[in-house]
């Protein structure tokens, strides 16, 4: 059964053509935040799909997944991790490359963040190619996390992103091409 809640939060999203460069159709969810029962419906619907999941974590990834991840862990009594761009956090870390366009690019925890055996969700706002996430699940796994599902407001299918996610899987509350 589609999720009646789910053409509001499809249409709360805005496009912006060529931003941040030219050819991309940039997905602004600065316009869902901008509707109370559209954001609060996209929590809500991530929250009741792990909420007997027994979840210890939601890890979310810089920086729209501190948008969508805090409000989740907080309804399902869950730890918040945020899972940031190198040498912002303070504490001791450990990080994970991942390829780029051009070059490469890390994400770090703090080290003792993640407790081997914890049940983990990762959040971020969109799926694209795939490679932050991939990342993300990466390093949650080797700090002896466990993965149940990655979360994203919005899959661009075409990239195929699902791909490079190890085998996870990846629940998206709107798809768009
Ligand atoms: P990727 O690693 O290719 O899956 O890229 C995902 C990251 O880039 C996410 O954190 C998104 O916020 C951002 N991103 C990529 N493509 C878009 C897009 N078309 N609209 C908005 N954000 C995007």
């Amino acid at each position: 059964v589609p999720d009646a809640r789910v053409k509001g939060i499809a249409e709360s999203i805005r496009s912006i053509r060529d931003f941040p460069k030219p050819g991309i159709l940039f997905r602004d969810v600065t316009t869902l935040l901008l509707n109370p029962k559209a954001f609060k419906d996209c929590i809500d619907i991530c929250v009741e799909r792990y909420a007997e999941s027994k979840i210890d974590v939601v890890a979310g990834i810089e920086a729209r997944g501190f948008i969508f991840g805090p409000p989740i862990a907080l309804a399902l009594g869950a730890k918040f991790v945020p899972v940031r761009k190198a040498k912002k956090l303070p504490g001791e870390v450990i990080g994970e490359e991942y390829s780029l366009e051009y070059g490469t690019d890390k994400i770090e925890i703090h080290v003792g963040a993640v407790n081997p055996g914890d049940r983990i969700i990762v959040v971020d706002d969109l799926i694209a190619t795939g490679g932050t996430l991939g990342a993300a699940l990466r390093l949650m796994e080797r700090v002896g996390g466990e993965v149940v599902e990655c979360v994203c407001v919005i899959e661009l299918p075409e990239l195929k992103g699902r791909a490079k996610l190890n085998g996870k899987p990846l629940f998206t509350v709107v798809e768009f091409e």
